[in-house]
């Protein structure tokens, strides 16, 4: 063997060298080159015919470094999606990297900046609630909501989603958005949506007045029946033992878990791989029913699986719960994908994520990491504020925080706001836990970012997720492996949302029958999307913040068309 006999060259035993020796052929006439291999055809191009059915996935706190971790494991679904076009490097740009915000990237191609989507809550002084926080697709002005118990609305959207814009070209296009969470299927389906149905915490509901089309009806009746009963413990893949180890958090312990639940658990259920299976189990019936891809015009539909982001929030992402949730992922998308087979439509594939995270703090030290923490109580727009106020004399709140968002009260006078804000800039900047402190006004001056998402300034990161009219007076940045979690609490031991890599990059996978897979490791960006799947289709865009990403490794150019 060649190989071996170079392998054993390198090797700088006697014995290994004597070997090696041994096992050489005897010296004999010069080889003869070998005859020219005859000429194989080069890949196909990318197939000319627009797809029918636009089939665009989110996988909840689905991060680069889980698809890098688990890449190798995948036989299902995502081994599929691993023979297309894969951009391992994507990025949810912006600095407020939290679910709302992510999904509205990806099938409008703008970044939360200009979508309005620049957290999943913020402040709006203007409200007659007591804490004035908004819910980022919830309709406020009903009266009586309040941002835990809100009417699920597109008013804070403010631009098109790609099934918009598909409908706005071809009114007969249909646009179907199915999820675990209300936002995901809000912020991918968009203002025009023929289906939209999303899990409420109890079973699946849509806008008021709707009608329950038979299979969303269908599969509420299966997973009620599924609840109603226990769950036994799910099976542990053998690449899953070595992360068999528990991990304490405050008076959470984790790490080991298999999902088995009560009967009639439904937080159980949701925190769990068949909440993913069953959407998209409503999403393949809604396919089927709705025959979509078989009218005149491209449809689409969107699909929000959320179980990834519970899982990671409840026990991390280095226990057997995620191993166990990426094996249990890639199978039922393997079935889903089956069922789109059985269809004879000719489908195209986006899957991406809404935001990126990384493991829990206390699971972190135990791993090399003995500088992760979680943040302070000094560190909060509330201690800050309460700090401020008794230097300046103020009564009543002087800050009030959403996440990184904070808003100096309205109820003080113009000379007091800009004594609040010196005296937070120069209070935050002292904090050793934040990494940087913006004002609005700062932030709005500075131009939109362009080039590699990942050389951009944390000024720039902010500016991507900075809308004038809903982001707070002042933006603040923790520094790097600071959790935003204060406590650890059951269900909420690891988080997102920060400017840093680990939650800003996602994988970014297409796939399509026929066309020829390759892989682009450099960055690129999740507004990129709707461009990429929008000139597949023929479907002129402009105005986005994202470019189209050419689908074709070879000459010929998928954004050409
Ligand atoms: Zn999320």
């Amino acid at each position: 063997m060649r190989s071996a006999a170079l392998f054993a060259a390198f090797l700088l035993t006697t014995t290994a060298v004597a070997t090696a020796q041994t096992n050489s052929p005897p010296p004999g006439p010069a080889p003869v080159s070998p005859a020219p291999a005859p000429a194989t055809p080069p890949p196909p191009p990318f197939p000319a015919a627009a797809p029918k059915l636009i089939v665009a996935i989110s996988v909840d706190q689905f991060s680069a470094d889980l698809f890098a971790q688990y890449r190798n494991h995948f036989t299902g679904g995502l081994a599929r999606m691993l023979t297309g076009g894969v951009f391992p490097s994507g990025y949810q740009s912006h600095a407020a990297t939290e679910t709302c915000p992510g999904h509205s990237t990806i099938l409008t191609g703008y970044r939360p900046a200009r979508t309005g989507i620049i957290a999943n809550h913020w402040i709006d002084q203007s409200t007659g609630r007591a804490d004035k926080m908004v819910y980022c697709s919830e309709d406020e002005s009903v009266p009586g909501s309040d941002h835990d118990h809100y009417t699920v609305s597109d008013t804070h959207l403010k631009v098109p989603t790609l099934g918009e814009r598909m409908k706005a070209a071809d009114p007969r296009t249909r646009v179907v958005s199915v999820a675990g969470k209300d936002r995901a299927a809000v912020m991918m389906g968009g203002h025009k949506v023929d289906e939209l149905w999303w899990w409420d915490g109890t079973t699946y509901t849509s806008y008021a007045g709707r009608k329950v089309p038979p299979v969303v009806q269908r599969t509420r009746d299966a997973v009620a029946a599924l609840i109603a009963k226990p769950q036994a413990a799910l099976p542990l893949p053998g690449w899953c033992r070595p992360l068999d180890r528990a991990v304490t958090a405050g008076n959470v312990t984790v790490g080991q878990g298999r999902f088995a639940r009560d009967a009639g658990d439904s937080r159980g259920f949701r925190i769990s791989p068949a909440a993913d299976a069953a959407v998209l189990a409503m999403a393949a019936g809604l396919v089927q029913d709705m025959q979509l891809g078989k009218g005149p015009a491209t449809d689409i539909i969107a699909v929000g699986l959320s179980a990834t982001d519970y899982i990671g929030h409840a026990y991390g992402t280095q226990g057997t719960e995620m191993c166990i949730q990426m094996n249990e992922l890639d199978r039922s998308l393997a079935g889903f994908f089956d069922v789109l087979d059985q269809t004879g439509v000719d489908y195209e594939i986006m899957l991406t994520a809404d935001h990126g995270a990384h493991d829990m703090t206390e699971r972190q030290r135990m791993r090399a990491m003995p500088m992760e923490d979680h943040v302070h109580a000094n560190t909060l727009a509330t201690a800050v504020g309460k700090a401020i106020g008794q230097d300046l004399g103020l009564t009543g709140p002087v800050l009030l925080g959403a996440e990184g968002d904070v808003y100096v009260a309205r109820t003080l006078t113009p000379a007091q706001r800009d004594k609040v804000i010196a005296e937070a800039l120069r209070r935050y900047a002292a904090l050793p836990q934040v990494a940087a402190v913006f004002t609005g006004a700062q932030i709005a001056a500075s131009p939109m970012p362009t080039g590699a998402p990942e050389t951009w300034t944390l000024l720039q990161r902010a500016r991507a997720s900075y809308d004038a009219q809903r982001s707070g007076d002042l933006v603040v940045l923790l520094a790097p492996r600071v959790t935003s979690i204060e406590t650890p609490t059951p269900g909420y031991v690891e988080t997102h949302g920060s400017p840093w890599d680990y939650d800003r990059r996602v994988p970014i996978l297409f796939w399509r029958r026929g066309m020829t897979g390759f892989e682009q490791p450099l960055s690129v960006e999740s507004v990129d999307i709707m461009p990429t799947l929008a000139a597949t289709i023929g479907l002129k865009v402009s105005g986005q913040d994202g470019r189209c990403l050419d689908l074709d490794p070879g000459p010929a150019d998928t954004c050409a068309r």
